[in-house]
């Protein structure tokens, strides 16, 4: 079939929905559910903005088919380049508000296909099963949701000591068909998908007890006994006036429950070798390339972001106050640091040991490591910007009701109209003060992980010791010419 577009997106998930209850209810349809149906509607959007422009959001595979680029396992610099424009536009779309457009897990899956011989390390068939897969979502353009750790119950212990051992999602049953999966997992964003990846991300110990939480597989999300118990949306079901990103954007993020999930062997990538299911998301390279979309929307979102404090500073005149530069600088570096980091991981692009081209991990890492800072910075910049502004905000039905002539004289300002203000008031509301600018800076700061683990992981492996070796040798001659 190859690249699709946002007819035949909508048209699947009407087929083959997947189980997703909201507020206590089973949703029948999630293309018209309210809520769900306006995520939908930008999900299928991104699809369509494939064939919009298939120089740069498509490749042409050896079969002859036009899939979307961001499934391409690249074999050079300029395929890497080329992915990193083509999920930059995707970005842009949704200005980064859709953290988890598409490419985000095509990304993983082409990182766990393109090295799928570390899969292989196990057994011949995980790596082939791994590689088919790659090549069933491409060619179908599926939409993946992904759970990579265990419910938060008590983290001071291991997912093999909670006190249900079938909390955690665990293998239960092994048969020569599959396995059988009972349990839950956390936390797929976007369940308004085809299908779920649901890999190891949280470390287990090489002890036996964990050894029935190490695996690696892709099921539909119609599988039956799969279940999705969704937050609260935070689309409030109002218009694009009133809530501009929330009634576009709302992705969604849900708990997993497998009820007796059967997984045939066939989607089975990674089974009970807990250190190979450790070290699996590095050594494919799958976590370089999902940073590298990472980074992509990192941009997107940050250019967003310097155009609305930029558009708010003008609007009420504040332009020539010192701390306001100040803080519409501090957006700017962050847009530069982030263009920086994407253009250095392309440009310093090398074969991994499966001769695949990867972008250079260490500014992609500094890159999501930095972000989660970052991004809520910047939203506590937009507050400041805005102060009252962001709740002294009439809604469209007050601009068009009684009191139309009030609204329209009091909340003008140096250099807008009223009728041009408030919209503007409202997306900034929306991007910093609304359930969906709140779950927005939530998603910024853990998605990716928990920073505190992440910079853990940089102390442990980040080699430091040229520089090391630079200061002691500075600190010899110090000592050295003093003696004379
Ligand atoms: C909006 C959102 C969307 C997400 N989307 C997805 C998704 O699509 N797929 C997916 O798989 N995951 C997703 N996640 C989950 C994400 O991977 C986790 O939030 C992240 O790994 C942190 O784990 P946790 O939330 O369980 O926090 P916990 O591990 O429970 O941590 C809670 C607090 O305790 C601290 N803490 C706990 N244990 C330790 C420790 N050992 N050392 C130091 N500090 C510790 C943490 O620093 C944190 O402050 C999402 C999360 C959010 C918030």
């Amino acid at each position: 079939m190859g690249a699709r577009r946002g007819e035949q997106v909508i048209q699947r998930l009407k087929e083959q929905p997947p189980e997703i209850w909201h507020r206590g209810a089973k949703i029948a349809d999630i293309t018209t559910e309210p809520g769900f149906a306006n995520g939908v509607k930008s999900l299928a959007e991104l699809y369509d903005v494939q064939w919009a422009d298939p120089a740069v959001m498509l490749f042409t595979d050896e079969t002859g088919q036009q899939i979307g680029r961001s499934h391409l396992i690249a074999r050079s610099a300029e395929d890497v380049r080329s992915i990193g424009d083509m999920m930059l536009r995707w970005s842009e779309h949704t200005f980064g508000m859709m953290g988890r457009s598409p490419d985000y897990l095509n990304r993983a899956m082409a990182g766990y296909a393109g090295g799928a011989d570390f899969l292989a390390t196990q057994d011949p068939k995980f790596a082939e099963n791994a590689r088919r897969y790659h090549v069933l979502l491409s060619h179908e353009d599926l939409c993946l949701t992904h759970t990579l750790i265990h419910p938060q119950a008590n983290r001071a212990l291991p997912v093999s000591q909670q006190a249900d051992p079938f909390l955690g999602a665990r293998i239960k049953v092994e048969t020569d068909a599959g396995i059988v999966i009972k349990g839950a997992r956390m936390l797929a964003t976007l369940p308004i998908s085809d299908e779920i990846m649901v890999f190891p991300s949280t470390l287990l110990r090489a002890v036996e007890e964990d050894a029935p939480y190490a695996y690696g597989f892709a099921i539909p999300n119609n599988t039956p006994g799969l279940k999705f118990i969704c937050r609260e949306t935070v689309d409030y079901g109002r218009n694009h006036y009133d809530h501009p990103l929330g009634s576009r954007f709302e992705e969604l993020d849900a708990v997993v429950v497998f009820d007796d999930v059967f997984v045939p062997w066939e989607r089975v990538f990674l089974y009970r070798d807990v250190k190979v299911c450790n070290d699996a998301y590095a050594a494919t390279g799958a976590i370089v390339n999902m940073s590298h979309q990472v980074v992509c929307k990192d941009i997107a979102k940050t250019e967003f972001i310097l155009g609305l404090a930029s558009l708010m500073v003008e609007a009420i005149g504040v332009e020539k106050i010192q701390h306001i530069h100040e803080k519409i600088a501090e957006v700017w570096v962050n847009l530069e640091a982030m263009k920086a980091f994407r253009r250095a991981a392309e440009a310093d692009c090398a074969l991994n040991a499966y001769g695949v081209m990867m972008p250079a991990w260490d500014p992609l890492d500094a890159a999501r490591n930095l972000y989660p800072r970052l991004y809520p910075r910047m939203v506590e910049i937009i507050q400041q910007l805005g102060a009252s502004g962001l709740v002294a905000m009439p809604t469209w039905a007050d601009v068009h009701g009684p009191l139309a002539e009030d609204v329209l004289r009091y909340y003008q300002s140096a250099r807008l109209e009223a009728a041009e203000r408030i919209p503007l008031f409202r997306l900034a509301w929306d991007a910093a003060v609304s359930a969906f600018g709140t779950r927005q800076v939530l998603y910024e700061r853990f998605f990716f992980g928990d920073p505190v683990r992440m910079a853990g992981a940089i102390f442990e492996k980040k080699d430091r010791s040229r520089q090391m070796d630079m200061v002691r040798a500075f600190i010899k001659r110090s000592v050295d010419e003093a003696e004379g």
